[in-house]
């Protein structure tokens, strides 16, 4: 039977460490704060935006949600973007994506500043994760994943780490986190040959594929740690949520594994204030 990597222990052991770090910080007079972009309301957003601000809440972080209509146009929606942006008491910047069509996204992401841009919505900061400089931050979910594996002593340096999924939101930010880490590492994507062998070869599998229980046995090995990103719905269980990998069939195989729910994503929203709060200390010579 492998180990469950819970994601819970990873979150309330960084919200432990977090809350002393705000104290400090708030004792100089400054407030870590997080601003959220939200337009329309879908309820994905919703539902992110609330474990955010429960997060913030927990740790003593201040946030701000900064909403605007679905059919808000380019020009007042980048002079907002910008004024959230140029606002000193905000340090760092969650702007829910993909935005209304009719906006030009690529534009307005470029507005976010690349030292508040504490989800890697900028292109800036993407160069910073893939150059390995440190003042930029990856994406919430690689560094969930990195935070995990450290959490639980998992080695990485000279280890066969396999990222199945290429996209700038997972796969390739959390390929280059492995690589900083000394890890070997081997991306896939939908053109790979013999996919479930070269999964089968790692000792670390990430799973960020999108598809509902699609890392089945024949992907995975003894000995193996398998970190699953994917949250997509249950074919078998609808309303229920599922990861990339079939937990029932690999479980029994492999050493440790995280669940889903309760794995990656219970970490995510407490890297987002991590990474304010790191922010908050970089604009204030804190850090
Ligand atoms: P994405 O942009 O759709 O990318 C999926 C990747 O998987 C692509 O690189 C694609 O390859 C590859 N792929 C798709 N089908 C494949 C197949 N049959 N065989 C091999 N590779 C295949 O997805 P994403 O945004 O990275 O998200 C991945 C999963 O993570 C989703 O379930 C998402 O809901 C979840 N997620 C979770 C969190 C969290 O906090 N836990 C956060 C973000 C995302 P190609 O490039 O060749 O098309």
């Amino acid at each position: 039977m492998a180990e469950r990597l819970a994601g819970k222990a990873v979150a309330d052991a960084m919200k432990e460490e977090l809350t002393k770090k705000v104290e400090e910080i708030k004792a100089k007079g400054i407030t870590p704060k997080l601003g959220i972009i939200r337009v329309g309301a879908r309820p994905d957003d919703l539902f992110y935006e609330g474990g955010a601000k429960k997060t913030c809440e927990a740790i003593g972080m201040a946030y701000e949600v900064f909403e605007y209509p679905a059919d808000v146009d380019q020009e007042s929606f980048e002079k907002a973007v910008t004024a959230v942006g140029d606002n000193t008491e905000v340090h760092g910047i969650l702007m829910f994506a993909p935005l209304p069509k009719h906006l030009d996204e690529r534009k307005i992401r470029s507005l976010i500043p690349v030292d508040k841009d504490v989800d890697c919505m900028t292109l800036g900061s993407a160069a910073k994760v893939f150059a390995d400089d440190l003042t930029g931050f990856p994406p919430c979910t690689p560094t969930a994943c990195m935070d995990i594996l450290h959490h639980y002593n998992i080695p990485i340096k000279g280890k066969k780490c396999v990222v199945l999924g290429r996209s700038l939101v997972v796969g390739k930010p959390v390929a280059m986190l492995l690589l900083r880490e000394n890890g070997t590492v081997t991306i896939c994507h939908s053109r790979t040959e013999n996919l479930p062998a070269v999964c089968a070869d790692a000792d670390i599998l990430i799973a960020a594929v999108g598809r509902a229980k699609m890392v089945t046995a024949d992907y995975v090995k003894a000995g193996q740690v398998v970190i699953d990103v994917g949250i997509n719905e249950d074919p078998d269980n609808p309303g229920k949520y599922v990861g990339d990998v079939d937990y029932a069939a690999c479980e029994p195989i492999v050493d440790k594994i995280t669940p889903v729910p309760g794995g990656v994503g219970s970490v995510t929203t407490v890297v987002l204030c991590k990474q304010t709060i790191q922010a908050c200390e970089m604009q204030n010579g804190l850090a």
